[in-house]
């Protein structure tokens, strides 16, 4: 039997990404995944909001999706336009890049830092112990791993095994999309019926349509026919354009569900296999991938021993929240986008509302996921949000923030004086950051925050510890995160006084919860 550290079943996006920040671990990870290649039947996501760049620019990657999309204001809600171009980050728009492309750029990283990826075959069953998970392949073999992580879409086969309930709102509506040839003329672009949009647009040959469409009543399951297609073009356009040569045709509806639970001891859920929901607002693949960031560095110190199993429960606590808020604008934003008289006019009340500055800047930071905050306590606004991309001055010349962040390891950044703090005792695993920043400190909607003298960052790119001066809970938030110091209990989190410091010359330790 083959073994593994972790197993991810599924090599779509969020295991592709899952996959990536396990071996920037170290982890000795592998993908199952049931097709031959990343090539997906028609099209599913058309692409990346802000955050999602920003935590592919934290590993360095953000490049090669750039440079193949085309970057532009995509961020809405209910197909209201909100422009992020005055938000205080780098990535201040989306990129237009479809599922199609993303993928293989995904692959592509992963194959860079040699996962394996067992193809054409399924995971088809697992049983897990106390020291592990066997999981059994439609090939027959088996693998074992010390953890299972089902990334294997909506219908998660994952989820299913493992009985974690799936509560939420079954369809209000279903869509075909397809793409086909038409003998007549449609009229292109968009119109609203009842329950919503209905889209016809023309294909990069200018002759094939790609077709969005609503169906007259509710159906499910993946495998609509051609005579649905005629009856839902028929009850929108009043014909089916002749419809023909039809080379790829799909259902999909905004039933939104999320898992109960994110883990169910060593089988863990990302991505669609955690949560379900529309496709308006553009969400799914993005939280996918940041439910992976979030997931995988976790899961590496866990597996190395590093950090206790409890850290695990950190990865629901905080991406739970976040699935579960898509959800819920994921339904607003269907039900904002019904074209009967009452909610079209809704809808014009909506877009006046968020064309005012305040508003326009709470939704376009929740759709971009800008916005995120994980609940680490109170104190500096910093705590549990995104750490900007700063353009730093460090002893070894100018850097920007992220890249520091590109190995995946968590960063301990020094803005006061060098060497006063002192984290030896972590070494092995948190990077020490000495540098200077001179510009104003900015968080989208929030604005101007006071600047702190040190922050420790999480490989993810989240703050877990600001400093204000002195190392008070330093210590707690190294040992929350980052596990308990090589050097026993007695280790300490040093710092120079500031007169000390000024000097140069005797560092007076203290406890890094604030006493000397
Ligand atoms: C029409 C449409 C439009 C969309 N538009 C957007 C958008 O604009 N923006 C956005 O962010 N999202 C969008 N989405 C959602 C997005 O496509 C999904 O959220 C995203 O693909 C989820 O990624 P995933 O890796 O979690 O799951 P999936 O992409 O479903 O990948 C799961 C993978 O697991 C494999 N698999 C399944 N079962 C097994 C098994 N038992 N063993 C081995 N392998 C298995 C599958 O082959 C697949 O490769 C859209 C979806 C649809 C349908």
């Amino acid at each position: 039997m083959t073994k593994h550290a972790v197993v991810i079943a599924g090599g779509g996006p969020t295991g592709l990404m899952l996959a990536a920040e396990l071996a920037l671990a170290r982890v000795d990870v592998a993908i199952v995944e049931r097709r031959a290649n990343q090539d997906l039947a028609g099209s599913r996501a058309g692409g990346l909001h802000s955050r999602t760049i920003e935590v592919l620019d934290q590993r360095g990657v953000a490049d090669r999706f750039l440079s193949q999309g085309q970057v532009m204001q995509v961020t809405g809600f209910a197909m209201i336009r909100l422009d992020i171009s005055d938000f205080p980050t780098r990535h201040n728009y989306g990129l237009a890049l479809s599922q199609n492309h993303i993928e293989p750029i995904l692959a592509a990283w992963v194959d860079e830092l040699a996962v394996p990826i067992y193809r054409e075959r399924e995971v088809t069953g697992f049983a897990q112990d106390d020291t592990g998970v066997d999981i059994a392949l439609s090939d027959g073999r088996s693998l074992r791993a010390k953890y299972l992580v089902g990334c294997d879409g909506g219908r998660s086969l994952i989820r299913k095994k493992t009985g974690i309930d799936f509560p939420g709102w079954d369809p209000s509506v279903s869509y075909l999309i397809a793409e086909v040839e038409m003998a007549a003329e449609p009229p292109w672009g968009i119109r609203f019926s009842d329950k919503g949009i209905n889209a016809l647009g023309k294909l990069d040959d200018g002759k094939r349509v790609r077709l969005v469409l609503i169906e007259p009543n509710v159906k499910q399951g993946d495998a609509p026919t051609l005579d649905n297609l005629r009856e839902a073009l028929i009850a929108v356009y009043g014909t089916d354009f002749s419809v023909h040569n039809v080379t790829f045709l799909s259902r999909f509806t905004d039933m939104a569900r999320q898992a109960a639970s994110y883990r169910d001891r060593r089988v863990l859920l990302a991505g669609d296999a955690a949560h379900v929901h529309g496709p308006t607002g553009g969400q799914g693949l993005n939280i996918g991938v940041q439910d992976a960031v979030n997931l995988g560095w976790k899961l590496a110190q866990v597996v190395s021993g590093t950090s206790p199993e409890s850290l695990l429960d950190t990865y629901q606590t905080e991406r739970h929240p976040i699935g579960a808020r898509v959800l819920k604008n994921s339904l607003a934003q269907t039900a904002l986008m019904r074209g009967d008289e009452r909610t079209k006019a809704l809808h014009e009340n909506m877009s006046e509302l968020l064309e005012m500055d305040e508003p326009r800047k709470r939704y376009a930071a929740m759709m971009s996921g800008l916005d995120i905050r994980y609940d680490l306590g109170s104190g500096h606004p910093l705590l549990g949000r995104r750490m900007p991309d700063l353009q730093l001055v460090t002893e070894s010349g100018p850097r920007r923030v992220f890249t520091l962040l590109h190995d995946a390891r968590p960063v301990l950044l020094d803005l006061g004086e060098p060497g006063v703090i002192d984290i030896a005792p972590w070494d092995d695993r948190v990077k020490r950051v000495d540098a200077r920043y001179a510009g104003v400190w900015e968080l989208p909607v929030l604005g101007v925050v006071a600047a702190p003298t040190a922050v420790l960052i999480r490989p993810d790119g989240y703050v877990a510890w600001v400093g204000d001066g002195t190392a008070s809970g330093l210590r707690d938030a190294l040992i929350t995160w980052f596990g308990q110091p090589d050097h026993g209990p007695g280790a300490t989190v040093s710092r120079r006084s500031a007169t000390d410091s000024n000097t140069s010359t005797i560092a007076t330790a203290r406890r890094c919860d604030g006493t000397s």
